[in-house]
C-alpha cells in the first residue's frame, strides 16, 4: 500500500493524538515506533527530510563504543553491546558483522590495557561465539589493511562490531512505526506549541514545502530534536539556559581504490588527543573519521571546514602512509552535531554519551543524547514516561522481537517485475536501481530528489558527481511514483557539491 505525504498531512491535520513527536532522527523514529506498537495513537513531524539531522553523520557503527572504556561508561557500553547483538540478529540488513583491526606498534602498557578492556568488551556483550577478540599477526593485519604502516609494527587486535546505514536505519525504524499506525510527515517543522491550561496539547506545524501553518493536536508531545533540542525547548520556555553543548564530528569517503581494507581500522589518533581515528569500508567505499570539536553555532549551517578536512587526512595518511591519501581522493565530506548534554568536563571528547530526558513544568518531554546504537532502549525510556504522563497502564514495550528492513528488498524487486524499465541502474557503477527510486517514492515519503540521493540512497556520498547528473531522472520517477515534487528546493544548495 503506498503511502503518501498529502495523507499523512490530512490525518495530521484531523485527528487527535496521544502522542506527538518532534524529530525524524533515530531518536525520533524509535520513540514512534514504540509508541505505535504499545497501543498509542502516534504523530511524528520533521522538520526536514527523515533521518536529515545527526542521524545522516554518524560513523555508521553499531558497536559498545571502546572509548567509554576510558571514561568508565560501562553501563553505557553494556547497553550499547546487548543492542547491537540485537539489532544484528532483528536486522541483518542493517547490522552487518566486521572485524575492526588495532595496529600494535609499541610493546607496552598501553596496548596491554587495550587487550584488557578488549576481554572486558567481550565479557559485556555475552562473549559471541566466533567473534572473540583476538591477537593476529603483523603479517595478518597487512594481509586485511595492506596499507598499513608497515614500520615497527608488530600485530594487531581484531575484535568485532557491526556496520550499518544509518539513514536506512531511520527509514526502517520509521516504516515500522508506520506500519505499527503512526503517522508522520517530513518538511512539517514545529513553529509554535499549542497550550491548554498552561498544558502543552499539540504544536503549531508549517508545511516547509508550502508554507501552510496549521495544528496539530496531541496529549504529549516529546521534543527528539537531537542538535536542534535547546530550540525546541525554548518554544515553551524562553530564555532558558542551553542544556547542550553540540560537539561536530566530520567524516570524509575516499574510493575503495586507493585505501583497500578487508575490515575496519581503528587507531590512536597520531595527533595525541586521546581520540581514535576510524577506517571503514562501507558501501563499496571508505569512510573516514572522526573530529570532536566544539560546536556552539547554528545546527543547520553544520559543515565540514578545511581544517576538519586536513586533520583527517593527516590523521589517515599517518596509519597509512603508503596510500598517500591526497584532497583529490575525497568524494565527499559529511558533518553532524553530537547532541552531547553540558557538563564541567573540559573538552567535548570527555563529554558522557548517555541520553537526558527532562519534563518541563508544563509537561513537554525531551530527550536527548544517547547513540545511533542505543536507540530503542531510549525510545522504551521516554515511551515509559510517556504513558505514566497519560495516566495509562505500563503495556511492556515490543520493539526487542521487531525485525527490521526484512521485506525491503522483496518489495523493491516486485517493482521492478512489474515495471522491467526500473531495472536499469541509476549510477553506473554502484548498486542503485530506478526501482529503489520509485520504492521510496510508493513507500518511505520521498518528495525531493535530495531525499532519494542522499538518504533513501548514499548517491551525494558515494558518487563523485554527488548524483547531480541523475536528479532530473529521480525528479521524474518521483512524479511518475510518488505525488508530489517542490523541484529546486534543496538542503544542500548554499554548500559546496560533496560536502553534507
Ligand atoms: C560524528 C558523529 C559520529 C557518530 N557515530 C556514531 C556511531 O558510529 N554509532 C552510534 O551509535 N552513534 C553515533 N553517533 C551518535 C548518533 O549519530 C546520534 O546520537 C543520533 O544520530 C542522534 O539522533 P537524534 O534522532 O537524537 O538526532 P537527529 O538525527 O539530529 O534528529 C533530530 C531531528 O529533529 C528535527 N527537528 C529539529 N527541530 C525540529 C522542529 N522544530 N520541528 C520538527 N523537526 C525538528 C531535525 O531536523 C532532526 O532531523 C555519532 C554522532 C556524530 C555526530
Amino acid at each position: 500500500m503506498p503511502v503518501y505525504r498529502s495523507e499523512m498531512l490530512r490525518r495530521l491535520e484531523e485527528e487527535v493524538f496521544d502522542l506527538l513527536v518532534v524529530g525524524g532522527g533515530i531518536t525520533g523514529a524509535g520513540i514512534a515506533q514504540d509508541a505505535a506498537y504499545r497501543g498509542l495513537r502516534t504523530a511524528l513531524v520533521e522538520k526536514g527530510d527523515f533521518g536529515s539531522g545527526t542521524s545522516h553523520a554518524s560513523t555508521k557503527l553499531l558497536h559498545g563504543g571502546l572509548r567509554y572504556l576510558e571514561q568508565g561508561q560501562l553501563r553505557l557500553m553494556y547497553e550499547a553491546l546487548r543492542e547491537r547483538n540485537r539489532l544484528a540478529r532483528l536486522a541483518p540488513g542493517l547490522a552487518q558483522w566486521l572485524p575492526f583491526l588495532i595496529p600494535i606498534y609499541r610493546r607496552g602498557w598501553k596496548m596491554e590495557r587495550m587487550g584488557a578492556g578488549l576481554w572486558l568488551y567481550d565479557l559485556l556483550a555475552g562473549l559471541p561465539r566466533g567473534r572473540v577478540h583476538r591477537r593476529i599477526s603483523r603479517e595478518e593485519a597487512l594481509a586485511l589493511a595492506p596499507h598499513l604502516r608497515p614500520e615497527g609494527l608488530r600485530g594487531a587486535y581484531l575484535y568485532y562490531d557491526c556496520r550499518t546505514n544509518d539513514t536506512r536505519l531511520v527509514m526502517e525504524v520509521l516504516k515500522s512505526a508506520l506500519r505499527g499506525g503512526a503517522v508522520a510527515a517530513n518538511y512539517a517543522r514545529v513553529v509554535a506549541l499549542e497550550k491548554e491550561g498552561g498544558r502543552v496539547a499539540g504544536a503549531r506545524i508549517r508545511d516547509e514545502l508550502t508554507g501552510r501553518e496549521w495544528t496539530v493536536r496531541a496529549r504529549c508531545v516529546v521534543s527528539a530534536a537531537g542538535p536542534w533540542t535547546d530550540q525546541v525547548l525554548a518554544l515553551d520556555r524562553p530564555g532558558e539556559p542551553p542544556r547542550l553543548r553540540p560537539s561536530k564530528g566530520v567524516h570524509l569517503v575516499v574510493p575503495a581504490s586507493r585505501l583497500p581494507v578487508a575490515a575496519a581500522v581503528l587507531s590512536p589518533s597520531p595527533a595525541g588527543d586521546g581520540r581514535f581515528i576510524f577506517i571503514l569500508p562501507w558501501e563499496g567505499a571508505v569512510v573516514l573519521g572522526t573530529t570532536d570539536t566544539p560546536y556552539p553555532g547554528d545546527p543547520d549551517r553544520v559543515t565540514a571546514e578545511e581544517a576538519d578536512i586536513d586533520y583527517i587526512l593527516a590523521a589517515a595518511s599517518q596509519v597509512f602512509p603508503e596510500a598517500g591519501l591526497t584532497r583529490a581522493d575525497v568524494i565527499s565530506t559529511f558533518a553532524g552535531l553530537r547532541p552531547l548534554i553540558g557538563g564541567n568536563a573540559a573538552t567535548t571528547a570527555a563529554l558522557p554519551r548517555e541520553h537526558r530526558i527532562w519534563v518541563t513544568p508544563s509537561g513537554l518531554i525531551a530527550v536527548a543524547g544517547g547513540k545511533l546504537t542505543t536507540y530503542r532502549t531510549m525510545a522504551a525510556a521516554v515511551t515509559d514516561r510517556v504513558l505514566r504522563h497519560l495516566r495509562r497502564p505500563r503495556v511492556p514495550c515490543r520493539t526487542g522481537n521487531l525485525p527490521l528492513g526484512a521485506e525491503t528488498a522483496t518489495e523493491v524487486e516486485a517493482l521492478a517485475r512489474q515495471f522491467p524499465e526500473l531495472r536499469e541502474p541509476l549510477v553506473p557503477g554502484l548498486p542503485f536501481r530506478k526501482a529503489d527510486v520509485a520504492y521510496a517514492a510508493r513507500e518511505e515519503l520521498a518528495v525531493l530528489p535530495e531525499d532519494v540521493l542522499h538518504r533513501r540512497t548514499r548517491i551525494a556520498l558515494l558518487s563523485p558527481a554527488h548524483g547531480e547528473p541523475q536528479r532530473g531522472v529521480v525528479a521524474d520517477l518521483l512524479c511518475r511514483f510518488g505525488e508530489e515534487v517542490a523541484a529546486g528546493r534543496g538542503e544542500g544548495r548554499d554548500r559546496a557539491p560533496g560536502r553534507y
